[in-house]
C-alpha cells in the first residue's frame, strides 16, 4: 500500500538543556509579556519562589496550590489570583498537575503558557486538559490548551524521587506505545518514539543507581519529550482509557496506574498489531512487547499490582463496566469480559503469558 499520512507540525517552542530555567524570563519576554504568574504544587513552592525572584519585575508572584487531576475549585481560586495579579502569562514549574493548572487558567483567560516540566508525564506538549469536578474527571482537546513554550531543564529532574521517576517514565512509554498503533500516527512521531525507547531502556537503570546522574537524566528527559510529542499529535486508545477510568473513578495515583497497566494493555493489543509494536519487543526483549515491558518494570522496582493501590476485585468488575460505556477506537476489538480479564492480570501483577 502507498504510504499516506498527515503531519500536523509541532506547534510548541522547545528549549532543552541543563540550567535552561535561566532562560525563563527571556522566553516570557519573547512571547511579548511583561508580567507572568509562577505556578507550582505546595511541594515545589520553594523552587517556584526562587524562579519568581529570578524573574524580577517580570514576576507577578507565585500561586503554589496546584493539585493532582486539576480540581475546578483550585482552578477558580488560581484564576482569580491570576486576574488580580495583572499577569498575562503563566510559568508552570512542575509535573503534570502544575501544567494542568496552567492549561486550565489559559483556557479561561487566554493567557500564554511557559511550562518547565519536572516529571516525565508529558502534559506540556499536548492540547489535552483533564479537569475534576464533583468527583468526575472530564477531558477535552483544544489547540488553545497547548502551551506556547516548553523549557526542559535536566537539572530540575535530579530531585525527582526514584519511585516517581520510574512510574513517570513508564507513563511516558505508554504514550509512545499507543502512538505506534494510532490510526492518525505520522512518521515524525513514530521516529521519535523509536528514539525514546532505547533512551529510556538505557537511562532508567542508571538513574535508579544514581538519581543525580545528569547524563542519564538528560536521556530520560529527552525520551519523555519524544513521547509527550507523540501523545500530542495522535489519538489514544484502550491503555489511556483504562488509566482514565481507574484514576477518575477510583482516584488511583496517575503515574503508578499507567505503570501497572502498561504491560497488560500492550500485551492485549499486541495480538492484533504485533508488527506495529515490534519496536518495543526489539528494545525490551522478553519475547514480546508486553513481556518485555513487564520484565523492564519489574527490574526497575516499579509497582506491579493494581491490588497494591488499594483496589479490590469488585472494583475491577466496576472498572470493566465503566470502560465499556463510551466506545472508542482500539486496534483489537474487545468485550467487557476481555477488559475484565486484562484488569485481573494487572490486579494480580501477573507476567503476560
Ligand atoms: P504531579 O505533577 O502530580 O507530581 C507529583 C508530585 O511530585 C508533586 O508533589 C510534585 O510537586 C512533585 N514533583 C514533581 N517534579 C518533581 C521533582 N523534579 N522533584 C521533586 N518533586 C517533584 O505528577 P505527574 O505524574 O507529573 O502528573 C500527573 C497529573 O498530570 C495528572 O493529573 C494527570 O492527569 C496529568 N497529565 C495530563 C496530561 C495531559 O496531556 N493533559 C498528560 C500526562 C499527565
Amino acid at each position: 500500500m502507498t504510504r499516506a499520512f498527515v503531519f500536523p507540525g509541532i506547534s510548541s517552542r522547545v528549549v532543552f538543556g541543563a540550567g535552561t530555567i535561566s532562560t525563563a524570563g527571556a522566553e516570557v519576554a519573547r512571547l511579548g509579556h511583561s508580567r507572568a504568574l509562577v505556578l507550582s504544587t505546595p511541594h515545589q513552592e520553594g523552587e517556584a519562589r526562587k524562579l519568581s525572584e529570578s524573574l524580577g519585575p517580570l514576576s507577578a508572584g507565585v500561586f503554589a496550590g496546584a493539585a493532582m487531576h486539576t480540581p475546578v475549585e483550585v482552578t477558580e481560586t488560581a484564576t482569580a489570583h491570576f486576574r488580580a495579579s495583572g499577569a498575562t502569562c503563566v510559568v508552570s514549574l512542575g509535573g503534570g498537575s502544575t501544567t494542568g493548572l496552567g492549561k486550565a487558567i489559559a483556557v479561561r483567560t487566554g493567557a500564554d503558557q511557559v511550562v518547565i516540566p519536572t516529571t516525565y508525564a508529558g502534559s506540556e506538549m499536548t492540547d489535552i486538559l483533564g479537569e475534576t469536578s464533583g468527583g468526575e474527571k472530564t477531558t477535552r482537546r483544544d489547540p488553545a490548551i497547548r502551551p506556547e513554550t516548553v523549557i526542559y531543564d535536566v537539572a530540575l529532574t535530579t530531585t525527582l524521587p526514584v519511585g516517581l521517576t520510574v512510574t513517570s517514565a513508564l507513563n511516558a512509554i505508554a504514550h509512545g506505545m499507543e502512538a505506534l498503533y494510532a490510526p492518525d500516527r505520522n512518521p515524525v512521531v513514530v521516529a521519535m518514539v523509536k528514539d525514546a525507547l532505547p533512551a529510556f531502556r538505557d537511562s532508567l537503570p542508571e538513574i535508579v543507581k544514581s538519581p543525580t546522574d545528569l547524563v542519564a537524566r538528560g536521556e530520560a528527559l529527552y525520551a519523555a519529550w519524544c513521547c509527550s510529542t507523540a501523545l500530542a499529535y495522535v489519538s489514544m486508545a484502550l491503555h489511556h482509557k483504562l488509566a482514565h477510568v481507574l484514576g477518575g473513578s477510583f482516584n488511583t495515583p496517575h503515574a503508578e496506574t499507567h505503570a501497572i497497566l502498561l504491560p497488560h494493555t500492550t500485551d492485549f493489543n499486541e495480538e492484533a498489531v504485533p508488527g506495529l509494536l515490534a519496536p518495543i519487543a526489539q528494545v525490551f526483549g522478553g519475547g514480546s512487547a508486553g513481556k518485555g515491558l513487564w520484565d523492564f518494570a519489574k527490574a526497575l522496582g516499579a509497582p506491579m499490582r493494581l491490588a497494591d493501590l488499594g483496589l479490590t476485585e469488585a472494583d475491577m468488575d466496576r472498572a470493566a463496566a465503566i470502560a465499556m460505556k463510551n466506545r472508542y477506537d482500539n486496534p483489537r476489538p474487545f468485550t467487557e469480559a476481555d477488559i475484565r480479564a486484562l484488569l485481573q492480570s494487572a490486579w494480580e501483577g501477573r507476567r503476560p503469558s
